[in-house]
């Protein structure tokens, strides 16, 4: 038996198929939790089933449905027993669209693909979620970004998005009380494949593939860090752990090189 941090927790982990999700989902796997994956990558999917082991449950869905969510954590309680910890890190970017370069006849398509996935997603999670987390006095870590809190890290869409994430993350935490904590992370650039918007044409790009990327992240921020994903995973690790932060609720871990404590 691993006595890790999260040592016989059960957690659902939405958008665990790529890049800091799947970082988040090896590190609890690690820290002894046995994890769900809600993700739309049938890629991803068949990579998390094809792992070694049996503490990995992957379930192929959209997290802008609710009915998705909800099979999900059926899914995860039919298989681990429980549900101790919701962490929601699926998302998309805006690759800096500014409202002037918005065509007229995209913005209403983008505007719902942007707050679907990023706002909507969060919100049907912890619905989805609730009723189980209820029985177990549970947790859940959201996934903001710098953007949630500084102008720059994307365009108005993803920003708006990022920061509508923190009124969750405010309210949510306030609303569940006594008996759920919910706290956030808000990871700074990590080199990853974050996508784009299919509305905008840019579902397909990923932020890895922009030329020089480390450099870019790293001309960012105070401690010069490109982050890998890998780099924000004890941050959720260390929330989740009821052990640790059992007085922590409401809370944004900054995992940003500094980015958020200079203002910059
Ligand atoms: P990523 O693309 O590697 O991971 C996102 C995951 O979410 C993927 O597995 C993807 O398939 C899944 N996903 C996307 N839309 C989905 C949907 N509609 N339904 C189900 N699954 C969906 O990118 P990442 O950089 O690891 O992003 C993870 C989170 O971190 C996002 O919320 C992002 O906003 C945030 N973030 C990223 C950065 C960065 O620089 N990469 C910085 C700050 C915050």
């Amino acid at each position: 038996m691993n006595e890790g941090w999260l040592s016989g927790k059960v957690v659902l982990i939405t958008g665990g198929g790529t890049g800091i999700g799947r970082a988040v989902v090896e590190r609890f796997v690690e820290e002894g939790a046995q994890v769900g994956v809600l993700d739309r990558s049938e890629e991803a999917i068949a990579e998390l089933r094809a792992l070694p082991g049996a503490n990995v449950s992957a379930t192929q869905g959209d997290v802008r449905s609710l009915d998705d969510h909800k099979r999900a954590v059926a899914d995860t309680v039919e298989r681990f027993g429980r549900l101790d910890v919701l962490v929601t890190v699926a998302g998309i970017f805006d690759y800096f669209v500014s409202l002037e370069s918005l065509e007229d006849d995209r913005i209403d398509a983008a505007f719902a693909e942007m707050f679907d996935i990023n706002v909507k997603g969060s919100l049907l999670a912890v619905k989805a979620a609730l009723p189980e987390l209820s029985k177990t006095h549970g947790n859940v870590v959201l996934t903001i970004s710098n953007a949630g809190f500084l102008p720059g890290g994307g365009g108005p869409l993803y920003t708006g998005s990022k920061f509508a994430v923190r009124g969750l993350l405010s309210q949510l935490s306030f609303e569940l009380a006594p008996h759920i904590r919910v706290n956030a992370v808000a990871p700074g650039g990590t080199v990853t494949q974050l996508r784009g918007m299919e509305a905008m044409g840019s579902g397909d790009q990923r932020l890895v593939d922009m030329p020089d990327l480390a450099g870019l992240i790293r001309q960012t921020n105070p401690l010069q860090v490109a982050s890998e994903p890998a780099d924000h995973a004890w941050a959720y690790v260390y929330l989740a752990s009821k052990e640790r932060t059992q007085s922590v609720t409401g809370c944004v871990i900054h995992s940003d090189g500094g980015l958020q404590s200079r203002g910059l």
